[in-house]
């Protein structure tokens, strides 16, 4: 059974960005010099839809600077020297929360969902609270928290529950994780509380999916699971939501899944700001000499052009490539063999789609519901013509929200997700082209 591996040492320095998911930079509140304690407040909120930063380690900050930043950007970061001896600072959590002071923590927590959104604004309003336990195998460490820590992630889904006033929460699982399967029936839940095994790994970006899978509620185009009613949390949220209600501690720890050319592949969890070639370095090292390093798995991952980049609150995985494995192979025409229609989840003709962004035909692939596409990746990965698929399609998509961004609401019959359209391959669809 695969479980989360703690580290043996902190790395000697850690990198911290003051902008750790979609969103502003934090307003930094230390100077270089000053002594900083694990759990301390380092970067302050600007607006409500951004997280808290808190220091991971304790140490000195040596520097506020811009540091290469995961997301391809240069940002600015407070670096610190770890001490030798950890310190963290008084964490004095209520021993009997309120729902509101449950929400606060959560708040001042800094908690933060592997899409990107702090978790306080994911359960503003909702009834409902599906825990994503379905991520594909090089993003594990997104779900391992369950073979881990079981119970902690039980109570702290029932605590975001209470600090949502959610009645019903749903643990979606992929059919195939047996192990997970095998521990969750194991656990004494709520009874609002459900088990669902699903047959797709809903990676970030298919969130209005998985909405639809497991209630059948239907997000409109552009829209998020909350505005119907639903919030999508993580394992490892749930879990950070135990620690913070419970023990007081923030966000400063995220499970990552280093997997590809290094030497132990295994899944960590590392402190935020560690940079990534530490984090590879705990892992056993390099494997032969590194091509490319992708953070969050190939599907839909952002190339890294250093490993100097430090973990953020949205790392999931670190995927490895020898330069033999990213040896660019020239794309091949397209065979009509299918396999990408086959594996598309929202029912969509990548192919098309492909060739009509690549002809700049921007309006005919609206009509193909090109906007339905949740940038899963599926199809690239299986096209055995190496066509840039996924590329191509999101070339579309941002020339059509350039292009229609005067559309009323953007809502128009072929944005729905849940009435796929009908088409045959090669043939006509219900959408006029
Ligand atoms: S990336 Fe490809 S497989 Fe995934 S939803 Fe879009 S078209 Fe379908
Ligand atoms: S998988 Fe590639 S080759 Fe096959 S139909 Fe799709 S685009 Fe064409």
């Amino acid at each position: 059974m695969e479980k989360i591996t703690f580290l043996k040492k902190l790395p000697e320095e850690v990198v911290i960005p003051l902008v750790q998911h979609k969103g502003p930079t934090c307003k930094c509140l230390v100077s270089k010099g000053d002594k900083v304690l694990a759990g301390q407040l380092i970067g302050e909120p600007t607006v409500s839809s951004a997280a808290p930063v808190h220091a991971s380690v304790s140490g000195t900050v040596s520097s506020i600077e811009k540091h290469p930043h995961p997301f391809g950007t240069k940002t600015s970061a407070v670096i610190i020297t770890t001490d030798e001896i950890q310190q963290s600072v008084e964490f004095n959590p209520p021993s009997s929360p309120s729902k509101t002071q449950i929400r606060q923590i959560i708040k001042e927590s800094g908690i933060v969902e592997i899409y990107g959104r702090p978790t306080y604004n994911v359960i503003e309003k909702i009834d409902t609270i599906i825990l994503n336990a379905t991520y594909e195998s090089s993003l594990v460490a997104g779900r391992v928290g369950i073979c881990t820590y079981p119970n902690e992630v039980s109570k702290g889904l029932k605590y975001l529950m209470e600090a949502a006033g959610a009645k019903k929460a749903y643990i979606a699982v992929n059919k195939n994780n047996s192990e997970e399967l095998n521990l969750l029936s194991g656990l004494k839940l709520d009874s609002n509380m459900e088990i669902v095994q699903l047959n797709v790994e809903y990676t970030p970006g298919m969130e209005n999916l998985l909405v639809y899978d497991v209630t059948g509620f239907t997000a409109q185009f552009g829209g998020k699971p909350e505005d119907v009613g639903v919030g999508i949390c993580g394992v490892n949220t749930a879990y950070e939501v135990y620690d913070a209600v419970k023990y007081g501690r923030p966000s400063m720890r995220v499970p990552i899944s280093v997997v590809g050319a290094i030497g132990g592949p295994q899944s960590i969890l590392a402190p935020i700001g560690m940079k990534f070639k530490d984090v590879i370095e705990a892992c056993g090292g390099y494997k032969g000499e590194p091509g490319k390093l992708i953070m969050n798995g190939m599907t839909i991952g952002l190339a890294q052009y250093t490993d100097e980049v430090p973990v953020v609150k949205q790392t999931a995985g670190i995927l490895v490539q020898t330069k033999s494995d990213v040896l660019r192979i020239d794309p091949v025409e397209c065979t009509l063999c299918a396999r990408c229609v086959d594996v598309c989840p929202v029912e969509l003709l990548p192919t098309r789609l492909a060739i009509m962004a690549d002809q700049g035909k921007f309006e005919e692939a609206r009509m193909m519901h090109v906007m339905n596409c949740v940038e899963c990746g599926k199809c690239t990965v299986v096209c055995p013509s190496k066509i840039p698929i996924l590329q191509l399609i999101r070339y579309a998509k941002l020339a059509i929200e350039k292009a229609y961004a005067d559309l009323e609401d953007k809502k128009s019959p072929n944005v729905e997700i849940g009435e796929p359209p009908v088409i045959k391959f090669g043939g006509e669809s219900e959408g006029g082209v």
